[in-house]
């Protein structure tokens, strides 16, 4: 008989980040600009058959925009509900029994789950030690190694040849490799040209973040077109929706470079709000995402969140960052936005400081 519930789920719970609806939401790196402006006119126009028919099988038009947009193949690109999705459908397609998804850690938050979920068990390894050796990450065999470049929550960027001798180090029948680029329009670099060129590598890109489209749900992959087979066997049809692909396909084009103006603003903000941390002291780490990791002033991140939450901004809180400890993430957004983060942050602060010296 086969057991129910999963003895393997007994870990898995449903997802959690712990956010409810507030003023001046800075906790899930969603795009603080909007959304696509002409991704929401195509949406306004919506048509009967949009919503009457089933969209495409493997949503062909928006491979298309994404090969014409990244100069790669539409064989080659896979999509899903979201990228979760494209990881899911990934994990899945290189499962093996008792095997591991290893990556280095801390990263996102899903990855642990995502892996779970697809029977596996997932392998963390120090973010400093897979730096210094990238072997470690291969030990055991794993069917994935996943990377995320820009990391969440760190907002670390792996080095361009430490990916490289990554890849290179895997035998022939070494893992996947998924290469997490949520962030990559924020670091202004991507990698996405190296995946059909390497055997079992994916690249992930998702609609959630630069595109202003995380309600969507449309993310996609980049990969040899053997790995993009295997991953849309496991992924199967009908996954994104007729909207979602016609939404997605005007925000990968970005005909009018709102993702490009909204992005270079982002990335201005990043810089200016790195200077006010520093100005305050606080500890915080380089970023390459459109976040910035903060220490908690306190020197517990929960409390801290609760504490600006009440000033109606509501951040991240992580625990056992390296180099930081306790620690805020903070998405970066339009000036004013950052403006009631650091009134809030400055009340904390001193608040935090009074009952200190108390
Ligand atoms: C936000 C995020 C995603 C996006 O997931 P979607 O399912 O496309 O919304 C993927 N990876 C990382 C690291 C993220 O932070």
């Amino acid at each position: 008989m086969t057991p129910f519930p999963r003895e393997d789920y007994a870990d898995l719970n449903r997802y959690d980040p712990g956010r409810s609806p507030v003023a001046v939401d800075l906790s899930d790196n969603t795009n603080l600009w909007g959304p696509h402006p002409a991704a929401l006119a195509r949406m306004r126009a919506a048509t009967p058959d949009d919503l009457r028919t089933y969209p495409e099988l493997y949503a062909d038009t928006l491979r298309v925009a994404v090969s014409e947009r990244f100069g790669v193949a539409p064989e080659c690109v896979t999509t899903g509900a979201g990228s979760d999705d494209v990881l899911d459908s990934a994990f899945r397609a290189a499962y093996g029994a008792g095997q591991t998804v290893a990556y280095p850690a801390p990263t996102f938050s899903m990855v642990g789950d995502l892996a779970r979920m697809s029977g596996m068990v997932p392998r963390p390894v120090p973010w400093q030690e897979a730096l210094d050796n990238p072997r470690a990450l291969l030990a055991g065999d794993p069917a994935v190694v996943y990377l995320c470049r820009p990391n969440n929550p760190t907002g670390a960027q792996l080095p361009e040849e430490w990916v490289e001798r990554l890849l290179g180090l895997r035998g022939e029948d070494g893992p996947l490799v998924v290469l997490d680029e949520a962030y990559a329009d924020f670091a202004g670099e991507t990698l996405l040209g190296w995946a059909p060129k390497h055997p079992k590598l994916l690249v992930t890109r998702t609609c959630s973040k630069a595109y202003g489209l995380a309600g969507l749900r449309c993310g996609f992959g980049v990969g040899t077109s053997e790995v993009v087979t295997e991953v849309d066997k496991s992924r199967g049809p009908y996954k994104v929706a007729r909207l979602a692909t016609e939404l997605a396909v005007v925000a990968v084009r970005d005909e009018d470079a709102w993702v490009a103006r909204t992005t270079a603003e982002c990335v201005a903000n990043r810089e200016r709000l790195r200077q006010e941390i520093e100005a305050r002291g606080l500890a915080q780490l380089p970023s390459s995402g459109n976040f910035i990791l903060v220490a908690a002033p306190s020197g517990t991140a929960a409390e801290d969140a609760r504490a600006l939450r009440e000033a109606s901004v509501q951040v991240r809180p992580f625990t056992q960052v390296p180099d930081l400890g306790e620690a805020l993430r903070v998405t970066v957004g339009p000036w004013p936005l950052m403006e009631r983060f650091l009134e809030a942050l400055d009340s904390r602060m001193a608040a935090f400081r009074e009952v200190v010296s108390r």
